[in-house]
């Protein structure tokens, strides 16, 4: 898995990326509004960029292009629980842990919890 999506880019490819993504976001909602992304999405809502023959999260590569990379193990959160939204003021860095606690708290998450006894993800 390539977690550092937009810095292992050669410096050329970025801005056609940069370009190809913010054709395709829909702003008209201002700053402080959603973005969701208006091209392809994933099975779950969340919306995806071929980049490099891969299919990457937009909401992650919205988050390194404004913050910079992601670290190891971290996820992409969505402060406005609305998966293809890209607006990075709405996203925050979590765990995977802090994830499924805020799933779990915004009753997002139905089934049971898996325990994972050798899970130390961090
Ligand atoms: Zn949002």
């Amino acid at each position: 898995m390539n977690k550092r999506i937009i810095s292992s880019f050669k410096p050329a490819t970025l801005p056609e990326i940069v370009d190809r993504f913010w054709t395709r976001v829909d702003r008209s909602a201002g700053a402080e509004g959603c973005w969701p992304w208006v091209a392809g999405k994933s099975g779950c809502g969340y919306g995806t960029l071929g980049v490099n023959w891969t299919d990457q999260y937009v909401h992650r590569l919205s988050y390194e292009m404004n913050f910079g990379p992601i670290p190891d193990g971290m996820c992409v959160c969505h402060h406005c629980d609305n998966p293809p939204c890209v607006n990075p003021l709405h996203l925050f860095l979590g765990t995977v842990g802090d994830n499924v606690r805020d799933m779990v708290q915004k009753g997002r998450w139905r089934r049971p919890i898996p325990r994972r006894e050798s899970g130390n993800i961090a």
